[in-house]
């Protein structure tokens, strides 16, 4: 099995406030091409086919003028400077503890930045501070790796993913963004009948890329695979996938159905580790060194940012596992011509967890984001599934939560999922909601559908 995640629903949150017009999305079209964007997407393509000792000696003159433009007003290395000196090897690792039982420290109070909380990874969420240059820097890498398939952010696209990208769905399955010049399809409402409006809708649009969880996307590639093909997908190039694992059988499914390569790559909401899946070693993450210093601490993936100004995080533990290995098998170069280093065998908080709505359907908990400050009030939480269409959200804090904490995530998290789920909040002690290896888990899934992850009708 491999897996994948991005970072897209959170760096999307800030354009998503302002979207809906054609001023928006000349807005993000101007922002991809803004001289910030380009400037990343030049230095990354000189960088990838420049020597690996070359782009060593970027990365750490790039990261020491970071630190002293950035880091020095931090409170936490204002405490411990030996942080933004380096070398980094013996120093603690930081962990989301850490980082989280010492809020604000980690804040240059002198950068704006939007608030925003991490998804309930490991069962914690977890406070941040994401400077609003981020949204460009995020977009650049995202381009990038896009790029290698040839698809550029404003190219027109059909996008399966949450309401992370701006206003919730109301009702309607279908929403076209044209911020993102994309046709956005609910993950809640995934039945043949949105499949067939949403071809209907097409008409002329021609969309280059398909956008998405791949839970969310397995369905429209099935109910393509039986229905297709259809003239409105001919000019689909790449199959992007967000923010959760894939399954081997889903990769397969994907690159025949649409006869385009998949596109992955990884990241975190706290922005210290960014790669982009090699075009030809399936599984391979490509490291990207204008993003951040990764290393590998106790086979942990650990990552010092150099994009985030409002909260630049040092040797941080990104709680994930991966091994880092040099560009090429035999070589300084990939096969694919790149010299940046390669993640492999990434494993995590990005493991795919399912919950089953009320036609058996799987529905990602990666599209039940909790990036909003409302869920800020718990310190864990964790869904747990007995029956077909019921998900309990089981919330635990120091500090035993009002009712109305526990009304208003109720209601969020049900507006979310329409009428595929019926939600339920309680509050249970946090010792329940540890695994027995003590780490926090995301899905207590006890129920099981009758198809086994199909959808009824599914051939
Ligand atoms: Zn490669």
């Amino acid at each position: 099995m491999t897996r994948a995640r991005t970072t897209s629903r959170t760096t999307s949150a800030k354009a998503g406030s302002v979207f809906g017009s054609r001023a928006a999305a000349a807005a993000f079209g101007a922002a991809y091409a803004s001289p910030l964007v380009q400037g990343h997407l030049r230095t990354l393509a000189r960088l990838e086919s420049a020597d690996a000792a070359e782009v060593r000696e970027w990365q750490l003159s790039r990261m020491a003028r970071f630190h002293r433009q950035w880091g020095r007003p931090v409170p936490y290395y204002q405490a411990h400077p030996e942080y933004l000196q380096g070398p980094l090897d013996d120093l603690p690792v930081l962990g989301k503890e850490t980082v989280r039982g010492l809020a604000g420290s980690f804040t240059n109070p002198r950068v704006p930045a939007r608030r925003v909380t991490t998804g309930g990874t490991g069962g914690r969420p977890l406070d941040l501070r994401i400077s609003y240059a981020s949204f460009f820097t995020e977009w650049a890498h995202i381009a990038h790796v896009w790029g290698r398939a040839g698809v550029r952010p404003t190219d027109p696209k059909i996008t399966f993913r949450g309401g992370s990208l701006g206003e919730g769905f109301a009702g309607r399955p279908i929403l076209f963004q044209p911020t993102y010049n994309h046709f956005l399809v609910s993950p809640f409402h995934l039945s043949d009948r949105t499949f067939e409006d949403l071809l209907d809708r097409l008409d002329e649009f021609r969309p280059m890329a398909v956008w998405g969880y791949p839970s969310a996307v397995t369905p429209f590639a099935r109910w393509v695979a039986r229905t297709g093909p259809h003239r409105a997908l001919n000019r689909i190039r790449a199959v992007l996938l967000a923010s959760e694992g894939a399954f081997d059988w889903q990769l397969t499914l994907f690159r025949d159905v649409f006869a385009a390569p998949v596109v992955r790559w990884y990241g975190q909401s706290e922005k210290v580790v960014f790669a982009g899946e090699c075009p030809r070693r399936t599984g391979a993450y490509h490291v990207a060194p204008t993003y951040g210093l990764t290393e590998i601490v106790d086979g942990r993936i650990v990552g010092t940012g150099m994009t985030n100004a409002a909260m630049p995080l040092v040797r941080y533990d990104t709680e994930d596992a991966g091994t880092l290995l040099p560009p090429g098998p035999h070589d300084a170069r990939c096969v694919c011509g790149s010299s940046f280093p390669v993640l492999t065998d990434v494993r995590g908080r990005w493991d795919q967890s399912l919950v089953y709505g009320t036609d058996d359907e799987p529905i990602s908990t990666a599209a039940l984001n909790f990036h909003d400050s409302s869920f800020a009030v718990f310190d864990r939480f964790q869904f747990r599934q007995e029956r077909r269409g019921e998900v309990e959200l089981r919330v635990a804090a120091a500090r035993r939560p009002e009712t109305s904490d526990l009304t208003r995530a109720r209601r969020l998290l049900q507006e979310r999922v329409g009428d595929r789920l019926r939600v339920s909040v309680t509050v249970v002690p946090p010792d329940t909601l540890l695994s027995i290896r003590g780490k926090g888990v995301t899905v207590d899934q006890h129920y099981r559908p009758a198809r086994t992850q199909e959808r009824p009708g599914m051939p």
